[in-house]
């Protein structure tokens, strides 16, 4: 069976594409067949595995959003790029911005994601959905097809307030759209280990959310190995296989696994 997994936080710069990217690659190397899904019109879960020019690609998630809404046969196959760290990606561009702005107007307009991973998810273990940083109608279609939600928050006392919104969302997604929307948890990143401050503001996620949430046990460290590999266009395990962030993703990639389906 598939798990549909959306990362996602409206707050920008926490380590959602970072994380999408990880967790899928750190899953494929499990042996699970992963698909991950750019939901970003900024491609960076695309320009983060080396395809540079997001804007020149043809056919992306734009293209297989708007043969949904004008109920065309969709062009999966030509979508689907085959990354050779062992997943498949639906990419992103610019386009998916107009496509938001048509979205408001179309019918079942939140729901437009699920028609097409539907008629795809049999054929993987997981699909990992990176979101853009808002609550837009892009998101929201990503929760709504999703089984489960990811949040990644920087272990900064900022984001960590900024929860109670995405956590209403989520809760409205849950109630109209979406039954079955569990969240995955909580995890933190960009956490540095150094300071007391990183500590209390774990604690403080700990504390406020853990009674309703799970919160992840696997802490992602602040690395400027992390924050190379965007550039780099491949995954930690590829760039840095042996560093703390390689190891605490895969961590995370085993915590993910226990968690089931
Ligand atoms: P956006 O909201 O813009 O989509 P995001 O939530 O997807 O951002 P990322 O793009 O993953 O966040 O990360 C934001 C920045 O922080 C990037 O420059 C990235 O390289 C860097 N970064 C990610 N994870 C780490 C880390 N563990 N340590 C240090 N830097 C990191
Ligand atoms: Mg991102």
């Amino acid at each position: 069976m598939c798990k549909i997994i959306a990362v996602a936080n409206q707050k920008g710069g926490v380590g959602k594409t970072t994380t999408a990217v990880n967790l899928g690659i750190g899953l494929a190397g499990e042996g699970k067949k992963v698909l991950l899904i750019d939901g970003d019109p900024q491609g960076s879960l695309t320009i983060s595995l080396g395809y540079r020019e997001p804007d020149r690609l043809e056919v992306t998630l734009a293209t297989l959003l708007s043969e949904v809404m004008e109920e065309k046969p969709l062009s999966v196959s030509e979508a689907i790029i085959h990354h050779d760290e062992g997943v498949d990606l639906i990419p992103a561009n610019i386009e998916l911005s107009a496509l938001e702005i048509n979205l408001v107007n179309a019918m079942s307009r939140e729901v437009m994601l699920r028609s097409f991973v539907e008629a795809i998810k049999s054929e993987y273990d997981y699909i990992v959905i990176d979101c853009m940083p808002s609550l837009g109608m892009l998101t929201i279609n990503a929760l709504a097809c999703a089984d489960s939600v990811l949040i990644p928050v920087q272990a900064a006392y900022l984001p960590v307030k900024g929860l109670e919104q995405l956590l209403k969302t989520i809760g409205r997604v849950q109630r109209r759209l979406n039954k079955k929307l569990r969240i995955e948890g909580i995890l933190l990143t960009m956490v540095d280990s150094r300071t007391n401050y990183a500590r209390d503001i774990s604690q403080l996620v700990v504390d406020s959310y853990s009674d309703q949430i799970r919160v992840f046990e696997t802490l992602i460290p602040l690395s400027v190995r992390a924050a190379e590999i965007s550039a780099e266009g491949s995954s930690i395990y590829q760039y840095d296989p042996k560093g703390k962030a390689a190891t605490a993703y895969r961590t995370l990639t085993e915590e993910v696994i226990g968690h089931g389906c």
